[in-house]
């Protein structure tokens, strides 16, 4: 039988080829993002506690309760918005889930989604398997700002959404107030909805806040929010997230979401509602990671990769131009192969070919990881 795919192109994804790369290799890899030392203890004991209590049984469609009541008062202490557990919140398998299902609620065929590239590599795949088309604007090295006059010219009559991610991978830049409410400006006047991933939200460094969709009322009530415990966490293999949003966008995300999942593990959603209850789990975050980045940055001072200094995520992007005329797929390959550190280049997160000589490094790993990566990538 002749099976023609939905998708425009087959293959594997990055994360994949490299970490497959790395092992090949006995590379230490700082491509995929994830992190190399273990979850709270703590979390652990929840869960294995759940899981002996025999809570082993469905959940409700949109999430155990007492979860999505933890998510909305963790969502008021942050963000100052108070939303209703029963119809604003719906818990997921991961981030990815959240973002296919919402994308699959609400883009028809024929629709176009604007994308901001580098945009993560699940964004346009979902699109077109939803039937839409993907229009991308090129963020550009090396400040990859976003010109929202720029965005603005891409709006047709078939624009249906917009996504955006802030803290940004695999940039590791932040959209700022005045993004958000250029932002705001275009979507309400062109009616548009706004797909906002926001799985780094507490990944923020240098004093930043991060500006969520979650902090302007009229941008809100056109938003969905994702998020994942992946990153807030530490555990990225859980693939549990969540995503908010108005009641009348959230009734029909949950109207797909019971077809393709209808609800998520239940022993892990007992556990995070319990793990949710004390917010230094999450606060701690930004010094955390924070300290993290700077002993990455200060290991490889003296190495000829110049660092593009991280406001957010567990990424930071190194440039190469000087030390080879590779571009980044070649580079980030031999670092890998030659150098023995994985990288991942930010040509996949593109759909038109880039110059620019960036490759992006993962600093969540343990200060000894870094410090053998450093070791390695001195010698350059
Ligand atoms: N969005 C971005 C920008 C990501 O980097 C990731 C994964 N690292 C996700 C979404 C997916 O999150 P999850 O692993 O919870 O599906
Ligand atoms: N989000 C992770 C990254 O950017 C990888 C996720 C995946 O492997 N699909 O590295």
């Amino acid at each position: 039988m002749q099976i023609q795919s939905k998708l425009a192109s087959e293959g594997l994804t990055i994360f994949t080829i490299m970490s497959a790369l790395a092992k090949e290799h006995k590379a230490i890899n700082l491509g995929q993002g994830f992190p190399d030392y273990d979850c709270s203890p703590e979390l652990r004991e929840r869960v294995s506690k759940y899981l002996n209590e025999g809570k082993n049984q469905y959940c409700p469609m949109p999430g155990l309760l007492e979860l999505r009541k933890a998510i909305c008062n963790k969502i008021s202490r942050s963000y100052d918005l108070d939303l209703n557990p029963e119809t604003q919140v719906c818990v997921t398998a991961g981030g990815t889930q959240a973002l296919f299902t919402a994308i699959e609620a609400f883009v028809h065929p024929g629709d176009e989604v604007i994308v901001m590239e580098p945009a993560y590599d699940s964004y346009i795949p979902s699109i077109q398997i939803a039937g839409g088309v993907a229009i991308s604007y090129a963020m550009k090295y090396p400040d990859y700002k976003i010109d929202w006059n720029h965005v603005a010219s891409l709006i047709t009559d078939k624009t249906r959404m917009i996504m955006i991610n802030t803290p940004h991978n695999p940039t590791g830049t932040i959209l700022e107030k005045e993004d958000l409410e250029a932002l705001e400006l275009l979507v309400t006047k062109h009616d548009l909805i706004l797909l906002s991933d926001e799985v780094y939200e507490h990944l923020i460094y240098d004093e930043a806040q991060h500006e969520s969709v979650l902090r302007f009322p009229q941008l809100f009530e056109r938003s969905l929010a994702v998020y994942s415990f992946g990153k807030t966490f530490h555990t990225t293999g859980w693939k549990m997230g969540y995503i908010v949003g108005p009641e009348y966008l959230m009734k029909e995300f949950k109207n797909i979401h019971q077809w393709n999942v209808f609800s998520v593990n239940s022993f892990l959603q007992y556990a995070l509602a319990e793990h949710l209850q004390d917010p230094v789990h999450y606060e701690s975050l930004p010094a955390f990671f924070q300290k993290k980045r700077d002993y990455l940055t200060e290991a490889l001072v003296d190495s000829p990769l110049k660092a593009m200094s991280s406001k957010g995520t567990y990424f930071q992007l190194y440039d190469y131009t000087g030390i080879s005329d590779l571009n980044d797929l070649e580079f980030a390959k031999y670092l890998t192969r030659e150098v023995g550190v994985a990288a991942i280049p930010l040509s996949p997160f593109y759909k038109e070919s880039i110059e620019a000589k960036v490759v992006r490094l993962c600093f969540a790993k343990k200060l000894e990881t870094l410090d053998q990566a450093a070791e390695r990538l001195n010698k350059l």
